[in-house]
């Protein structure tokens, strides 16, 4: 299997520290508002990219933090005289709601800051007596010179980094590149003792401090949105090896942006859409269908028109499954038949399976592994029909399946998805019987108009209406 390392620009062979195990680590948002489909982007492709090594047999140790304390969730509960706690509860919730309609996986873990203020203050005693990092009137900063390799993820020289901006030079900081650790507590904000007195730990430990108590020193994999690559990732890199004297993560892993209109989508600009408020106009099945129509690293542009071109994919697929079960439900044969073995679709489907396996093996090419799924939904489609017999059809069913389940596309959401069940469809020819018989043509061509639009073809024959799936 192979992935692309941030940290040395290439596409390397998966080669895990513990034989079948994977110890990957996420990070997870800052919770002060509804999370956005950009934030979404990397709870779906990093699930997917755990269920993929799941569905290869991996047992994956899987941590995604929530950062719960920080100066936006400050600001936002003093704008509505509420604590601090209250913001983040809110929203934690939100998010784990969100990430749940999206059949993103429970992570293993899903710590928080404000639960680990023990071993953040422990990791910072030890870069200080390391002589890493220093105090300076309560705010506790990381001498990033103290870090020969600071730098080494983004690519960024530390020369480079400190000569541009050595006129801003913050006083209190020895180099303009170093970062705090520890800020001290202001009026009304949130707080806790140290030896530092009273304050709170700044964004980057916290990462380092969950990656090691829940994973260990050293991981397999660690991931997040390619804005984070710096500062945060190379700050993590430096407290850590700091700290433990030991690579941190072997693998880097980071999602492109989804943009509009080319523009990162971001709170601070507004340019955003929230998961909650897309799920108004589509299913959350086909949000996460969406973004995994990218390659993760790729960016991507979200537009309605785009969604709803993901939309009308994603019901091939569905329209497939459903045909299958309605065959399923009325086949008149129990077992295969002799021709049915005779048939090369389970050859075909292999092919396709085996493409399927080398598309996700090549860093995770969801977009590829996606048109291998409908190459399949075509072969089943010109294949069934209603003489086929039900343990053929189950043995289709069960290939389809199989293979959404590996990227979490085909699931239960729990808004009306529009997407047609058999009965729905029945329901509906026979009105437009009844619409034809009233001489209603109009009304009949709506109805078989409304169907071709889900995918649904209908057929008058001597024998009756007949449907299949376009
Ligand atoms: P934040 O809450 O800003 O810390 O972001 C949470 C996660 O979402 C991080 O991994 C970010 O890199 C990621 N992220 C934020 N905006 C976008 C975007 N427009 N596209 C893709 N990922 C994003
Ligand atoms: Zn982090």
């Amino acid at each position: 299997m192979k992935l692309y390392n941030t940290l040395t620009r290439q596409k390397e062979d998966f080669i895990p520290l513990e034989e079948n195990k994977v110890k990957m680590y996420v990070c997870g948002p800052t919770v002060y508002d509804f999370i956005h489909i950009g934030n979404a982007r990397p709870y779906v492709v990093f699930d997917t990219i755990r269920r993929y090594f799941e569905y290869k047999g991996y047992d994956v140790n899987y941590v995604q933090n929530f950062t719960d304390v920080d100066d936006k969730i400050i600001n936002r509960a003093n704008n509505e005289g509420v604590d601090a706690k209250v913001i983040a509860d809110r929203y934690i919730e939100e998010a784990l709601k969100d990430a749940k309609a999206l059949n993103v996986k429970e992570p293993t873990y899903a710590p928080r800051v404000t639960q680990e203020i023990k071993e953040i203050i422990e990791m910072i005693q030890t870069l200080i007596e390391q002589k890493n990092a220093y105090e300076v009137d309560g705010t506790v900063f990381f001498d990033t010179v103290s870090f020969k390799e600071y730098g080494k993820l983004s690519g960024k020289k530390l020369d480079e980094l400190e000569i541009g901006s050595r006129i801003k030079l913050d006083e209190a900081k020895k180099n303009e590149t170093d970062f705090v650790l520890w800020k001290p507590k202001k009026e009304g904000e949130i707080a806790w003792q140290s030896p530092w007195g009273e304050g709170r730990p700044g964004w980057h430990i916290e990462c380092s401090v969950m990656a090691k108590k829940y994973l260990g020193e050293e991981i397999d994999i660690h991931a997040g949105g390619e804005d984070l690559i710096f500062p945060h990732h190379e700050n993590e890199i430096a407290q850590s090896e700091c700290c433990n004297h030991k690579t941190f993560a072997k693998y880097w892993l980071h999602n492109g942006f989804i943009n509009i209109e080319n523009e990162k989508m971001s709170k601070s600009k507004g340019n955003f859409f929230t998961v909650r408020d897309i799920a108004k106009e589509v299913p959350y099945d086909v949000i996460r269908f969406f973004i995994l129509c990218g390659h993760y690293r790729a960016p991507i542009n979200f537009s309605r028109e785009a969604m709803e071109a993901s939309k009308k994919s994603l019901d091939r697929v569905k329209n497939c499954v459903n045909n299958l079960n309605h065959l399923i439900n009325n086949a008149k044969v129990e077992n295969i038949t002799e021709e049915e073995k005779k048939l090369n679709i389970f050859k075909n489907i292999n092919n396709y399976k085996n493409t399927f396996e080398e598309e996700m093996e090549n860093d995770f090419n969801t977009s590829n592994a996606i048109t291998c799924i409908f190459e399949i939904v075509r072969l089943i489609n010109s294949t069934v029909n209603d003489n086929s017999s039900k343990e053929f059809l189950q043995m289709l069913l069960n290939e389809i399946i199989s293979l959404c389940n590996v990227l979490g596309i085909l699931y239960e959401t729990e808004q009306n998805n529009n997407t047609i069940n058999e009965k729905e469809i029945e329901e509906l020819i026979a009105k437009r019987q009844e619409a034809k018989k009233n001489k209603d043509y109009k009304l009949a061509d709506e109805i078989r108009d409304s169907l071709k639009l889900k995918g649904i073809i209908l057929r008058d024959t001597s024998a009756g209406v007949v449907w299949s799936i376009e």
